[in-house]
């Protein structure tokens, strides 16, 4: 069995820019691609940031119990981790990370024990996170009220994560979360 690296975050608080920076260290690391029953947003492809399902394929998978974990998010869409994800990147003898809400980060974490090391993104203050919103400019301003209602839920969950790395300044947090995750894999 390999090891797991869980990064969650309310979204705007750069966890993507943050794995994605982690992720061309040439660190011996897989990204795990969740499955989703949203639409793609702006350059997503379908195998790159997700794979992309209707709600009817999603809900086969689910009762063919192919995932790991899954959720219901934002009255609507799921989002979830398929065991196929898990096995492909540990036969490349790598470990995965994913990118996760809370919930389904204390989930695998729960389910992985010490072979985990969940990771939490955290704003500075929820003001910060509503401009990156608006300035990301993919969202309506419904989705991003419900967005930063479910953050303001999310902080408060940050204790239970292993680490929690706040990103104010994105270099200071670039070298902190390399930091944190060479401990973990070497
Ligand atoms: P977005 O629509 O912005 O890509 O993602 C919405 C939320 O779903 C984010 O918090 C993201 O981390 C979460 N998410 C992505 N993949 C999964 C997954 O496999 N399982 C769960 N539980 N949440 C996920």
């Amino acid at each position: 069995m390999g090891k797991i690296l869980i990064f969650s975050a309310p979204s705007g608080s750069g966890k993507s820019t943050l794995i994605n920076h982690l992720m061309q260290l040439g660190l011996p690391l897989g990204f795990s691609i969740s499955a989703t029953s949203r639409a793609p947003r702006g350059t997503e492809q379908h195998g790159v940031e997700y794979y992309f399902l209707s709600e009817a394929d999603f809900r086969a998978k689910i009762a063919n119990d192919e995932f790991v974990e899954y959720e219901e998010v934002y009255g609507g869409s799921l989002y979830g981790t398929l065991r196929s994800e898990i096995d492909r990147i540990w036969s490349e003898g790598k470990t995965i990370v994913f990118d996760i809400d809370v919930a389904g980060a204390l989930n695998i974490k729960k389910i992985f024990g010490q072979q985990a090391l969940s990771i939490f993104i955290q704003p500075p203050s929820i003001e910060a996170l509503r401009s990156r919103l608006l300035g990301r400019g993919t969202d309506s301003l419904e989705r991003i009220e419900q967005r930063l209602a479910k953050a303001e839920k999310e902080l408060s969950f940050s204790p239970q994560f292993d680490k929690i790395v706040i990103n104010d300044d994105l270099a200071t947090a670039k070298a902190e979360v390399e930091k944190v995750v060479r401990e973990f894999i070497f």
